[in-house]
């Protein structure tokens, strides 16, 4: 496989942006030129664009993942049959074996979180570039040196071994098999890169594994401050952060730890759900990728603007915090006979008054008036004064509240701390 494109990504990767204006010029630029190409290779772009100027890019209509589930087969840049290219990657899932390509395409599946399936095909060529950029971004040190990476991930994405070399070594940990055996063979292996989901690291934290790591990587899911102290405490290291979905990469930490938006590869607008706090949707561009693209695409992720500069001084934009998945947002009844939306953060913080000394959570709401909370260690005298009052500020009907011990165990289902486990209809 040519490493060619990989390399140059690497070594063409700009470390630091010095203005908001060397950004935006070079996003312009690129977007412009992207649009073009997509415009006349898709379909579905082209009809979807129609009466747009390429320069009104930024107003184009927005897409999300069911319209591009129902749309694929026109949606993509490429002649590529969709039926073929799902019935690969469901055998991947089966046989574990995600070496699945079709006409030279990767195909692979994502869970959606509210269980509907993404199905995402990427060019040999894309990958190289992922493969690169993610190493300017998430490595430090020459891509010459020596690297040992462990990498925990649920499914054998096969971007991650295009880039194992002679000094990169690449291994791989799967997360669907026994969590028992992965512990094992890490303590054998000894990785100085250590690239895992959040809840994984936690669970080294609780097993007190005997490792210590040149650098921890969390990705895949929303690291909470409560799991990034812990951790950090015990590996004696900044936690850092790929912030990725199937979409894009959409930020990486600097050096200070501090999340950075992307803005090199892709273009980052905002959705806000609160000016004033800076909490906003994410709608992402990205102009690197080509065969399915991603153009003024919106995430379900809520992601909040950090106030301060980031001691870097890199222009791209600091992310404070994800605060999760519109999933996970509570929806509980309100004293008007209407309902009311709670984001994950909220709920966060009462959880976290219950006790200084909780160590863990898991909080369900499981229907409109019930909330199941799992808290470690079991704790007696809790305090439900946070609660109360987000009630009361809320103008909320009190739902019933049912503490339980913590049982949860990480494996290859994606944890969620803060979770909605019924359907809301907004017309009910
Ligand atoms: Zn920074």
């Amino acid at each position: 496989m040519s490493k060619f494109m990989t390399l140059w990504t690497f070594f063409t990767t700009k470390k630091k942006f010095n203005s908001r204006k060397e950004i935006e010029r070079n996003q312009e630029k690129k977007m412009l030129k992207h649009v073009k190409k997509i415009r006349n290779k898709s379909k579905f772009f082209s009809m979807h664009w129609d009466g747009f100027e390429d320069s009104q890019w930024r107003d184009f209509p927005l897409i999300d993942k069911s319209i591009m589930m129902e749309n694929l087969q026109d949606y993509l840049t490429v002649n590529l049959d969709i039926d073929n290219a799902k019935n690969l990657a469901l055998k991947a899932e089966k046989t574990r074996d995600f070496e699945q390509k079709t006409s030279g395409f990767t195909v692979g599946f994502s869970s959606g979180t509210s269980g509907s399936r993404g199905i995402h095909i990427v060019s040999k060529s894309e990958q190289e570039i992922w493969a690169g950029y993610m190493l300017a971004r998430g490595l430090d040190g020459s891509i010459f040196g020596k690297h040992k990476i462990g990498l925990f991930l649920r499914a054998n994405s096969n971007t991650y071994e295009s880039i194992g070399s002679k000094n990169i070594k690449f291994q791989f940990y799967d997360l669907m098999r026994p969590l028992d055996d992965l512990v094992k063979e890490l303590n054998e292996n000894k990785p100085e890169v250590l690239i895992a989901p959040p809840s994984i690291l936690r669970y080294l934290v609780d097993i007190k594994i005997k490792l210590k790591f040149r650098k921890i990587v969390s990705t895949a899911e929303v690291l909470t401050s409560l799991d990034k102290s812990l951790i950090e405490e015990y590996f004696e290291c900044i936690v850092h952060q790929l912030y990725s979905s199937t979409e894009g990469e959409i930020a990486t930490t600097c050096e200070f730890g501090t999340l950075h938006l992307n803005e090199d590869i892709m273009v980052i607008q905002k959705e806000y759900v609160d000016k004033e706090k800076g909490q906003f949707f994410p709608i992402i561009s990205d102009f690197k990728r080509i065969t399915q693209p991603i153009i003024r695409y919106r995430l379900n992720d809520i992601l909040v603007e950090k106030k301060e500069p980031c001691p870097c001084n890199d222009a791209r934009e600091g992310i404070a915090e994800i605060i999760g998945r519109q999933d996970d947002v509570f929806i509980l009844k309100n004293k008007n006979d209407g309902f009311e939306m709670i984001i994950p953060d909220l709920i966060r913080r009462a959880v976290l008054r219950l006790s200084g000394e909780i160590q863990a959570y898991m909080v369900e709401q499981i229907s409109e008036n019930e909330i199941i909370i799992q808290i470690q260690p079991d704790i007696n005298d809790l305090n439900f004064a946070g609660f109360d009052e987000l009630w009361k500020a809320k103008n909320i009907i009190e739902p019933k509240l049912k503490i339980i011990p913590y049982t949860f165990v990480p494996s290859a289902i994606k944890m969620r701390r803060i979770s909605r486990k019924f359907d809301f209809n907004h017309n009910n």
